[in-house]
């Protein structure tokens, strides 16, 4: 079963993560299919990885998988809203949209991690995410995440927190103190870039059009956050063994997922062609 395991999880990185192709959407019904796709696909994996020895390989893995397309659906609805705040060239559908973001994230979780669709709920503000497990009158649960938090320290050591943008959004955004030097990827200066859930842009160039692409960036890395269901066993296994370690998933979820995201790009030499940059271009221009 191990080795099954292993092999799934190896042959998911491989087809789900875009990292050598080119594919590229050329109109929602294939954005629609990868999103839905990827939903499914990995909640049906996870849910297998955190099934509980009593239950039925393939009822789990349908489970997983039905639950993850639904929560995929919800992913691309909120980027289909992020593509119409751009249109408006406004910021009016920046809160809606994350709010269907994390809703579907947090089905799409739930799916991975082999829970009913509808049992927790979660909610990113920059570093900070909320939990509320529905099962239980709603309670409350606020954890931080390391990668995120690694991210605001640059943005305050790069930038200036600008409040109102951040407010209109829904995350930390950040007015860049100097011009964006991206000189190791063939370009003299970025408009703006995001790092895990957050955005420091150069206000020379700052638009709308901008903002929705790095969100897209953003979504992209909620998106993988759900790879991370698939350590809870081994999480919990560890919890068992130190103190320390139990403390520290208590405080802490730890975002591998920005690894991922990262990985992705240090994998591509093409930057403009990478899978992620096509679809933030797909949704924002
Ligand atoms: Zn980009």
């Amino acid at each position: 079963m191990k080795k099954t395991i292993f092999y799934l999880i190896f042959v998911s990185f491989v087809f789900l993560f875009p990292l050598k192709t080119n594919a590229q959407f050329n109109n929602d019904t294939q954005a629609a299919f990868y999103d839905i796709g990827f939903g499914a696909v990995v909640g049906g994996i996870g849910a297998i990885i955190n099934k509980k020895p009593t239950e039925k390989t393939g009822n789990v893995f349908i489970k997983g998988f039905w639950q993850g397309a639904l929560g995929g659906y919800f992913v691309f609805e909120s980027k289909r809203l992020i593509r119409a705040t751009v249109k408006h060239d406004s910021y009016r559908y920046f809160w809606p949209s994350k709010i269907v973001n994390s809703f579907g994230n947090s089905i799409l979780e739930n799916a991975t991690a082999n829970r009913d669709f509808w049992v927790q709920y979660h909610f990113n503000i920059g570093f900070n995410r909320l939990e509320f497990d529905l099962k239980n009158k709603g309670k409350f649960t606020y954890k931080i995440m390391p990668f995120a938090l690694y991210a605001t320290v640059n943005g305050f050591i790069n930038g200036n927190l600008d409040v109102n943008k951040s407010l209109s959004v829904g995350t930390f955004i950040f007015k860049s103190k100097e011009p964006i030097n991206i000189e190791h990827l063939g370009f003299d200066r970025a408009n703006a870039y995001a790092m895990t859930n957050q955005i420091v842009y150069d206000e020379e160039f700052f638009s709308i059009s901008t903002l929705g692409h790095e969100i897209i960036h953003i979504y992209q890395y909620e998106q993988l956050s759900n790879f991370n269901s698939y350590f809870i066993k081994p999480s919990k296994y560890f919890d068992k063994k130190s103190k320390a370690i139990k403390l520290y998933n208590k405080i802490f979820y730890t975002d591998i997922n920005t690894l991922l995201f990262g990985a992705v790009y240090l994998m591509n030499k093409n930057y403009e062609n990478i899978f992620f940059e096509r679809e933030a271009r797909f949704y924002s221009e």
